[in-house]
């Protein structure tokens, strides 16, 4: 019986890992470029600290979260999201102490949700976070670091979403609202949300079922109950987007589903991607590393979903070469194959980022030709035994129709150097 790939866990093959190297590349280079360092961290981390973070009554936590016992009987989870992990690793390792930190990190998430084009179970992300930070200043730097990625990258479906949550006190009596309005049409509210109506009513809000939406969109909504302090610093977050000239639209039922967030959160959203429209997430958790046992530090983040991201880069006509060869050396005869390696490592040496297949496993003159072209490669170079006596290689163009060409031995580097420069 063959093996199968666990449901929702898709393997990323080499034609898109390409795309994949490349757009991670854009991404970390942007993010360091605002001086954020790269932190790496453990997958699996003790399950309490993401129901304590997360919240217990949230999608992830409740029917989401691959836990496990270990044989020495602790339960551990994989993680679900970076957010926590980051926040134990800053505690833990002392990082917080009269410090501010700007991190970033990367690698696979594991939910397990319903999976379909956009959504798996394991899935990448790529996460930043400033911890120490109160903002509205950092808010705002956060956002255009993805605004200019979007730029840099011809991304041009995607708009920002902002929303304010206020502070715990003024979030209190928001709750106490939306619980008298929720209660008041409880027959209307599916069994979800008739659950959270006493154990966690913001999350209500967070319902993907469309037979919900209209409740929600006629709810009180947490803008209007916002206390004096967020609103100055949801102003002057408005102000300073206002003024880089980035474009958003407050949307005042924007809760994000976990529940450590407040104040700030956001969301950059796309409609190229059907219903898996959130690209890049975040917000503030200034409450979050106090709740973990840290010292209280403001602190805020944004998580974007690798996945959705390669997607809409597509959708909006971007390309990337699929990281196949760029020379293909074909080696014929006795003597050719011990010479072939050989000009392989002097170009290595010669051409920064070359990428050159030597002919393995033999074959005819014609067969290696076949696997030359078939490589994706631009050239293949010919040795055979004519050529070695003569101190020359051909050229041969694979992807356009100039004839082939005979380089000295001696020159090879330099001409090829030349060539691939020009395509
Ligand atoms: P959604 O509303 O689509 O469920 P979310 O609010 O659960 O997203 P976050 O927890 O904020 O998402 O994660 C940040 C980003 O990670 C999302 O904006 C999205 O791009 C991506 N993401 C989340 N869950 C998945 C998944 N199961 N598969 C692929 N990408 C995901
Ligand atoms: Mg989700």
């Amino acid at each position: 019986m063959k093996p199968r790939p666990v449901k929702g866990m898709p393997d990323i093959l080499p034609d898109a890992s390409a795309r994949w190297q490349y757009l991670e590349g854009v991404v970390r280079d942007i993010v360091q470029s605002y001086g954020y360092r790269e932190i790496r961290l453990p997958l699996v981390e003790q399950t309490d600290l993401f129901k304590r973070s997360i919240g217990e009554v949230t999608d992830i936590v409740e029917k989401e979260m691959y836990t496990f016992e270990d044989r020495g009987g602790e339960s551990l989870t994989l993680r679900p999201e970076a957010t926590a992990g980051m926040v134990r690793a800053g505690i833990t390792n002392g990082l917080l102490h009269n410090q501010r930190q700007k991190l970033w990190t990367a690698g696979p998430m594991f939910r397990r949700e319903r999976p379909q084009r956009g959504r798996y179970r394991q899935f990448h992300q790529f996460d930043v976070e400033a911890l120490g930070y109160e903002g509205p200043d950092v808010d705002a730097e956060l956002i255009l670091m993805c605004a200019r990625m979007w730029r840099r990258l011809g991304i041009d479906r995607i708009r920002l979403e902002i929303n304010s949550l206020g502070l715990p006190e003024a979030r209190a009596r928001y709750r106490d609202t939306l619980v008298e309005y929720f209660s008041s049409v409880k027959n209307q509210l599916d069994q979800d949300s008739i659950r959270r109506l006493e154990q966690n009513p913001l999350r209500i809000l967070d319902s993907k079922n469309p037979d919900m939406q209209a409740l929600i969109e006629a709810a009180p909504v947490m803008l209007d109950f916002l206390d004096e302090a967020s609103a100055q610093h949801f102003d002057e977050l408005k102000a300073l987007l206002d003024g880089a000239g980035v474009g958003y639209t407050v949307n005042p039922r924007l809760v994000r589903g976990l529940d450590y967030y407040n104040r700030t959160v956001f969301e950059w959203v796309t409609d190229a991607l059907g219903s898996q429209g959130a690209v890049c997430s975040g917000g503030r958790y200034d409450g979050l590393v106090e709740k973990l046992g840290g010292r209280p530090t403001p602190a805020i983040g944004w998580a974007m979903g690798i996945e959705r991201f390669v997607a809409l880069f597509e959708e909006c006509g971007g390309k990337v070469a699929p990281g196949e060869a760029d020379v293909y050396l074909v080696a014929v005869g006795d003597k050719a194959l011990g010479e072939a390696f050989a000009v392989a490592e002097e170009l290595r040496d010669a051409i920064a980022g070359v990428r050159i297949e030597v002919n393995l496993g033999g074959g005819s003159f014609k067969s290696q030709l076949k696997r030359a072209d078939k490589s994706g490669a631009a050239y293949a170079l010919i040795m055979g035994e004519q050529e070695i006596a003569d101190r020359q290689i051909g050229v041969k163009p694979l992807r356009h129709d100039a004839g082939q060409e005979a380089v000295a031995r001696d020159e090879i580097a330099a001409r090829l150097g030349a060539m691939l420069a020009e395509t």
